[in-house]
């Protein structure tokens, strides 16, 4: 039977071989660890247990989690191989954290974790879940995790085909995200829901990185959110971009993502945000670059 997880639709079975993503149908993570550098009410005073799988259906040229999303991954980076194991250690974090769980880059994984969430619903934990994802979901795979998904905190990478295409190997990037975006927003609504320490339980927050050299795409991909969803959601502006020093030979040599955000491109992005009627969400500052490097060869990768 071939993959029907996501928008790639390459064909694998995955129970013979690997797909685009290269995950085999069993689960593999690689972290399970404490975080506290997601927004504010996704962490609360404790953090959230993220589980990072292993792999990835987009592959971006630039991603900081290369060492486990790309090909090639070091089978000693991931610890992780089975529900049981995943579930274990998945209550011995949270008993550390907010009671709280996000799934990583889950679009390659999304059908163990109704298995998942069911396992610790039996052992009495019943987290928040959030799915945090790079965007690129199948709408028929959101619908069947719309029963066991707290909060999407999702990605909106591209509005620029072309950029999508080079960066991230999928062209068709703007309308399969948008597509799932709609249909995060029909399960959620616009309202982020937190209780009285400001901790959420529900709804969505749309995260956007701002790629050098991308203003336009980042521009139109606030616009789309604007026009077609609401003003109200919770908009997470990224600038903490740093091209990863084992990548930079992938990277042409004349393109802006061998550098830094300027200051310039991030200002013109942030005045567009509040132009459009923006008024929920966080900015991040432009030194993030220097502050998000996980570590994946620790167990703790934070
Ligand atoms: S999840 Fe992986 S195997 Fe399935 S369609 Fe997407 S890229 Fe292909």
């Amino acid at each position: 039977m071939s993959c029907p997880l996501c928008p790639r639709h390459c064909a694998a079975d995955r129970r013979l071989t690997l797909g685009f993503c290269q995950a085999p149908e069993t689960p593999e993570v690689s972290t399970i660890c404490r975080h506290t550098g997601e927004e504010p009410p996704l962490v609360g005073r404790n953090g959230i247990c993220n589980v990072f799988f292993a792999h990835c259906n987009l592959q971006c040229v630039y991603c900081q989690n290369h060492l486990i999303s790309h090909p090639g991954t070091d089978p000693d980076l991931i610890r992780y191989r089975s529900i049981p194991d995943i579930v274990d250690r998945i209550a011995e974090v949270l008993a550390t954290t907010e009671n709280m769980v996000g799934f990583v880059s889950p679009s390659h994984y999304a059908h163990h974790i109704p298995a998942i969430v069911e396992a610790l619903h039996s052992r009495g934990l019943h987290p928040t879940v959030v799915y945090n994802t790079g965007g690129y979901d199948s709408v028929e795979t959101l619908r069947q995790l719309e029963p066991y998904i707290d909060i999407y905190l999702p990605d909106y990478k591209y509005s620029d085909a072309t950029l999508a295409a080079q960066l991230s190997h999928a062209a068709d990037y703007p309308q399969r995200a948008a597509e799932a975006l709609t249909e995060m927003y029909r399960q959620k609504g616009s309202a982020l829901h937190v209780d009285d320490n400001g901790v959420a339980f529900g709804g969505i927050i749309v995260r956007h990185l701002v790629l050098p050299g991308a203003v336009d795409n980042s521009l139109h991909c606030l616009e789309w959110l604007a026009d077609n969803l609401s003003t109200r959601l919770h908009i997470s502006l990224m600038a903490q971009y740093f091209p990863p020093e084992e990548l930079t030979a992938t990277i042409p040599a004349d393109s802006p993502l061998r550098r830094t955000l300027k200051s310039e491109e991030y200002r013109a992005i942030v005045e567009h945000f509040h132009a459009l009627g923006f008024y929920n969400g966080w900015i991040q500052e432009l030194t993030a670059a220097a502050n998000y490097h996980p570590d994946f060869t620790r167990k703790e990768a934070f």
